[in-house]
């Protein structure tokens, strides 16, 4: 086993120690939050190693990026790998998107919705919320939710399963919490039982306040590259 794979077994470890740690904190049991490996902007080569450690979720960004990875990742899918699209999404990319992912977690207007749904593609679908007025932030505001999730409940092809959100950057999670916890409020009022909140740096605080799905990449992967 090479260097890379060693630090990254560290690292996993690492991240489900804090995970148990949180749940247990919660009263919450750890096999109910998932761990997304986020891998934008890191090679296919490192999800099949991430897949050799038994991650099966993994998260993407951008639809352009994963396509170029994807070829070298399908053989996967039938070993129980499932990618979820993380990053905003363009209506002119639904086409591909429907057809690499298996969740879209960045549903953020009615329109997006009938267009993944004439995709024609059986997918889960989170609603992303943007809870702060922080202009470059996507997702679709809060009083948007119920038409969405209206729009998600009724099509034929898509499965509505929760609430995502992505709250301004903050060093401290105790910033961050107040998000989350508007967030589970909100999910709570629509009846929605999944929540992707939390990241490297806060994963404690979303799962504190109920994540479902936590969403992680530089706790596991080390730094990304800027653009
Ligand atoms: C990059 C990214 C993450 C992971 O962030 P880390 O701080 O590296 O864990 C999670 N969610 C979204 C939407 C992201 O873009």
């Amino acid at each position: 086993m090479h260097s890379q794979q060693v630090t990254l077994r560290d690292n996993l470890d690492a991240v489900k120690e804090r995970i148990a740690r949180a749940a247990e904190r919660a009263g919450r049991r750890a096999e109910d939050i998932t761990l997304i490996a986020v891998t934008k902007k890191f090679p296919a080569s490192t999800l099949r190693e991430a897949f050799d450690l038994g991650l099966r979720q993994f998260g993407e960004n951008y639809v352009q990026e994963f396509e170029g990875k994807f070829p070298a990742l399908q053989d996967l899918i039938p070993q129980g790998a499932h990618f979820h699209l993380i990053g905003h999404l363009q209506s002119n990319k639904a086409r591909k998107a429907a057809d690499m992912f298996r969740t879209v977690q960045t549903v953020d207007s009615v329109k997006l919705a009938h267009r993944l749904d004439s995709m024609g593609a059986k997918l889960d679908t989170m609603i992303e919320v943007k809870l702060s007025e922080e202009d470059s932030k996507e997702g679709a505001s809060p009083s948007d939710v119920p038409a969405i999730a209206d729009a998600l409940r009724n099509s034929k092809n898509l499965t509505l399963t929760g609430l995502m959100t992505m709250p301004p950057w903050s060093e401290d999670p105790e910033q961050t919490r107040p998000y989350f916890r508007r967030l589970a409020d909100l999910a709570r009022r629509e009846n929605l039982v999944h929540l992707s909140m939390g990241m490297s740096h806060d994963l404690e605080a979303a799962i504190e306040e109920g994540a479902t799905h936590v969403r992680i990449g530089t706790a596991l992967f080390g730094k990304r590259r800027k653009d």
